[in-house]
């Protein structure tokens, strides 16, 4: 029987053709054959368009077709390999195959699923393992592709000892038999539609098949560039098979009423095309970000539906939609359109997949503490609370392993001891597919299925793609237990199933897409139509797309081999034709779309295909863009009212406006009425002023709260001073931080309690280090830090901070060993108390509406025991000299010095700043305040600005009890507000998101001082 070949170019009628001839065959049970089976539901869903059952016709796959002709011929058909347990058997093959080509880069993860992938390619081709040693041995340096023999062979070979087939032998045994029986398959006439390419045993399969049956092949074809990537398909069928054609169809103009359509379908990479005029048939959107560029579409896309158009004969095409379709399908979706991403998830993306991931990481010798959160945060069973707490932990520096988080608990996480309990390999993985489904319905188990609302796909972990995870999951573990049985293979581990875990995918859309806004590639583009079609992300590099790398046989040595059926495709007919069958589709409308930037502004070049349509179009192509053209920029953050997709971006564009604007006359202009009115209206009222300003307080119960304190620190009064509402947030709201306390706080801490029992016990016969006993100071210093941190699990950063400070505190001290001063650290008055109520206490200091309190570091004492200097150490590089007091709200020391003139009844000689921090031998010495011309002081070596006459050093201490006193009254008054010291915010605040000041995140103070903060 002739083979048969239809032909015709997009929108010549050639799926009608061949629905109207199986139609008419169907007595004889005709088989109708296309690519994949979404294909097929589409096909059928054509079939019965009508209304009539069609009967009789059966509608196959080729993987299906094998099978039928291998039963037709009598075959006993084995059972065929799993994908898990192919890969199974070549990595059992590449385990027993001896390589030094391949040796290095066998042991990569990718190199087992890439060789999989080659093998199943060469049987497609019908190349046998000898075939392709024969080719390598003909090729110069073909010591690598033999080495892919060997493998074929090793893998077959242990294909044969499993008693299993899989889909390349079953092939090859079918065309055998078909060729030895043509008779076997009978009369029944056998269509294929769809197909861009045919394997080699897909062809044979098909002129076995034609030797007894009428067989009927329909392409897509005309003598055009853009169809120049189905030539090839063509001629093979004709000169290799003998395929006759038989209908010729021409284009059917009559399929829009645009010209411009026309013209791009029939003229489009042609070599002289000509151009017609600009019409409503196509329009360009110039967008700006990703995000952009889907608000822009979903914008259009609200439009046409709010005119009446029928989701369903909207379509969206992205080259890539597993990556470019996402953020897309989330904006449509959150307009309220219904819409179906035809597109596949990694399964390790989901939460499911997450949650099994990170459980066999924790389960692993090597299990974190983050594996286990991150299981943990994934199980909808498990309380957030003490996930939080776990995290805590983790941030703290208080969980490393996955054991020490549930270290003191009565029992570990139970999916984690489901998982180890486990007797053996096999029990594991089975444990694993346990949790899987545990894990996607444990959040919903025992109540009622939830409803699907508000045209998204479904809520929260029982959302499809979820359960679809979890099957796909379940039947991967399942089949994985299943290896060892295998020949060659050994038990599974979970480090198996993480990596058939991260290679699994689940498609995001199942089902019938009727009435719904599709997302889809434009191989699934091919067979439909779209009255109105957006081609999205039109970027250079992403349409046109790159042909992808093959790992193990590059183009360059299939060429070398002289295999003509592993030769792979023109990558730029490909890309022609692929856009060629999204300009070929719309009846309405074409919408091409691009990115001119980035998210950030970088700029994007946009694809050559837009200026190929161009050309076509209007008398010069600048002209017909900008006639075309739609612009979305960047700063255009929300539509204009009349262009809001859905209510809540309506209430958004109202919002933008600014918060003194007449709402309803900007709803009145964009013609919002009715019941959208009122709750825009509503929404819009609810957001607050951003230009308000918050403070002062005003909740009576708070206010009588501050003024009932009537004990404050020099620590509080200083942080009102830097800003009233940073001290608002840090001492009133203390947030609690996850993150361990920072470095200069906990090391401030440490240092000041291992420097007061230093001096209070001193290691030499001074109360301060000598030059012939300063080693003594410096290790019974370096004995008093091991003490103080010798419980703390330090991380690698404090340790080495750690190790700095030992370093500083130690040239500190040999800077005190070589100081001629007189004064010494009287023991009574290191780390001294006041305002604290302890037996000794000499109470607060009295600043009219309230006393301070506090504790100061140290004050060393004259030889007359009544001169003293207060001393305060600061952990940071600086500290504040006293002309800078006020400008930097300094007023600890000063406040210290008149508690230990008042309170302690000392001769108050100065104070100083010790920065412990600094390295530079002058950035070491002290600065501060001091009596100028006072013997007392002699020795101490200072910065010579500090020492003042004594009216200076009285007016420093009274300023600063004013500015204390001040700063009291309007604390305990409640006069907060965003007030940052100086008008500019510290670097290290990091409250702006509680402030609501916009500006970026600051760091953590270097010089901040992790004491006495009282
Ligand atoms: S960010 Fe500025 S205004 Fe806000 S709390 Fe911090 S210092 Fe104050």
């Amino acid at each position: 029987m002739p083979l048969r070949l239809i032909l015709g170019p997009p929108n010549s009628g050639r799926a009608g053709e061949v629905r109207r001839r199986l139609v008419g065959r169907a007595s004889d049970e005709p088989v109708l054959v296309v690519p994949t089976g979404d294909d097929a539901a589409w096909f059928e869903r054509e079939l019965c368009a009508d209304g009539e059952p069609c009967l009789g016709i059966s509608i196959r796959t080729f993987g299906w077709l094998f099978e039928d002709v291998a039963a037709a011929v009598g075959l006993a058909i084995g059972a065929q390999l799993t994908g898990p347990q192919r890969l199974a058997l070549v990595r059992a093959a590449i385990a027993t195959t001896e390589l030094r080509r391949l040796r290095r880069s066998s042991q990569r993860p990718g190199f087992a699923p890439a060789l999989d992938a080659l093998i199943e390619e060469l049987q497609a081709a019908l190349v046998t393992p000898r075939e392709l040693a024969e080719r390598a041995g003909d090729v110069e340096g073909g010591a690598h592709e033999a080495e892919l023999a060997e493998l074929f062979r090793a893998y077959s070979e242990l294909r044969e000892r499993s008693g299993r087939t899989d889909r390349g032998a079953l092939a090859t045994t079918a065309i055998a038999a078909l060729r030895a029986d043509p008779e076997a398959w009978g009369a029944r006439p056998v269509f294929l539609y769809g197909f861009d390419d045919l394997t080699l045993a897909q062809r044979e399969l098909v002129g076995g098949l034609a030797r007894a049956a009428d067989v009927t092949v329909a392409v897509n074809y005309a003598d055009r560039r853009s169809l120049a990537a189905r030539a090839g398909m063509v001629s093979e069928l004709r000169d290799q098979l003998g395929a006759e054609i038989e209908v010729e169809l021409g284009p059917d103009a009559a399929y829009t009423q645009h010209a411009s359509l026309r013209h791009l379908d029939a003229s489009l990479f042609e070599a002289d095309p000509g151009t017609v005029p600009v019409d409503g048939g196509v329009v360009l959107l110039e967008c700006a970000g990703e995000r952009g560029e889907a608000e822009a579409i979903s914008r259009e896309v609200a439009r046409l539906l709010d005119d009446g158009t029928d989701p369903g004969d909207v379509a969206i095409v992205v080259r890539h939609p597993s990556s470019a379709g996402t953020v897309l399908a989330n904006v449509l979706a959150g307009c309220g359109v219904p819409v179906a991403l035809e597109a596949r998830a990694p399964v390790d993306r989901t939460a499911v997949g997450r949650a099994l991931v990170s459980l066999c990481r924790a389960a692993g010798g090597h299990g974190t503490a983050e594996d286990l959160l991150a299981h943990l945060r994934a199980d909808p069973a498990f309380s957030e609370s003490i996930a939080d707490g776990v995290e805590e932990r983790i941030r703290r520096g208080k969980a490393v392993s996955a054991d020490d988080v549930f270290a003191g608990w009565e029992s570990p996480p139970r999916h984690l001891a489901r998982l180890r309990s486990a007797p053996s390999a096999r029990a594991r993985l089975l444990a694993l597919a346990w949790i899987a489904r545990d894990v996607a319905e444990g959040a919903h188990r025992g109540g009622a299925p939830l409803a699907t609302s508000g045209g998204q796909e479904g809520v929260g972990l029982l959302h499809p793609l979820e359960l679809r995870a979890a099957v796909a999951a379940v039947e991967l573990l399942e089949e994985l237990a299943t290896l060892g049985d295998l020949p060659g293979c050994p038990e599974p581990t979970l480090d198996d199933a993480v990596e058939a875990l991260e290679g699994a995918s689940v498609p995001t859309w199942r089902g019938p897409t009727d009435g719904r806004v599709r997302i889809l590639s434009p191989y699934r583009l091919r067979a439909g139509r779209a009255r109105y079609l957006f081609c999205a992300a039109l970027g250079d590099g992403e349409f046109p797309a790159a042909a992808p790398p093959d790992p193990l046989l590059g183009d360059d040595r299939r060429r070398e081999l002289r295999i003509p059926a592993l030769a792979r495709r023109e990558q730029a007919d490909e890309e022609r034709y692929l856009f060629h069958a999204c300009i070929s589709r719309p009846t309405e409308r074409l919408y091409l779309s691009w990115r001119s930037c980035d998210d950030e502004g970088l700029a994007l070049a946009r694809s050559p295909f837009i200026d190929e349509v161009l050309d076509l179009l209007g008398d010069e192509p600048s002209r017909a863009e900008d006639a075309l053209k739609r612009t979305q920029g960047l700063e255009q953050v929300v539509p204009a009212p009349a262009d809001a997709p859905s209510e809540r971006q309506l209430a958004r564009a109202v919002a933008a406006r600014g918060p003194r604007v007449d709402a309803g006359a900007i709803l009145d202009a964009a013609g919002v009425a009715g019941d959208v009115r009122e709750r825009v209206l509503a929404s819009v009222a609810q957001i607050p002023d951003p230009g308000a300003l918050p403070g002062p307080l005003r909740v009576e119960k708070v206010l009588e709260s501050l003024r009932e304190r009537r004990v404050l620190s020099a620590n509080q009064l200083e942080g009102w001073l830097s800003c009233p509402y940073r001290w608002f947030v840090e001492h009133e709201l203390a947030p609690v931080r996850l993150e361990p306390e920072s470095d200069p706080l906990w090391l401030g801490g440490v240092v000041h309690e291992a420097l007061e029992r230093l001096y209070r016990d001193p290691p030499g016969a001074d109360a301060i280090p000598r030059p012939g006993d300063l080693r003594r100071w410096q290790a019974r210093f370096g004995e008093l830090l091991d003490e103080l941190i010798a419980d703390a699990r330090l991380g690698p950063e404090r340790v080495a901070v750690v190790a700095r400070m030992r370093e500083q505190v130690g040239r500190f001290l040999a800077d005190e060993a070589e100081s001629e001063t007189e004064l010494r650290p009287r023991r009574d008055l290191l780390e001294r108390g006041f305002g604290m109520e302890g037996d000794d206490d000499p109470g607060g200091l009295d600043l009219g509406e309230f006393v301070l309190r506090g504790v100061i570091d140290r004050i060393d004492v004259a030889p007359d025991g009544r001169g003293a200097v207060v001393r305060d150490y600061k952990t940071g590089a600086n500290v504040t000299e006293a002309g800078k007091f006020e400008e930097k709200g300094s007023l600890q020391i000063q406040l210290y010095m008149l508690v230990a003139r008042r309170l302690l009844e000392l001769d108050v000689l100065g104070g100083l700043y010790q920065p412990l921090g600094a390295t530079d031998p002058k950035r070491r010495r002290p600065r501060g305040l001091v009596l100028k011309g006072e013997e007392r002081v002699g020795g101490l070596s200072l910065v010579r600005s500090d020492p003042c006459e004594q009216d200076d050093f009285e007016e420093h201490l009274e300023r600063a009890e004013q500015v204390a006193t001040a700063a009291g009254r309007e604390l305990r008054a409640g006069e907060i507000g965003r007030r940052p010291l100086g008008g500019s915010c510290p670097k290290y605040c990091t409250f702006q998101p509680i402030c609501r000041l916009e500006r970026a995140i600051g760091l953590p103070s270097e010089d901040s001082n992790g004491a006495n903060g009282a």
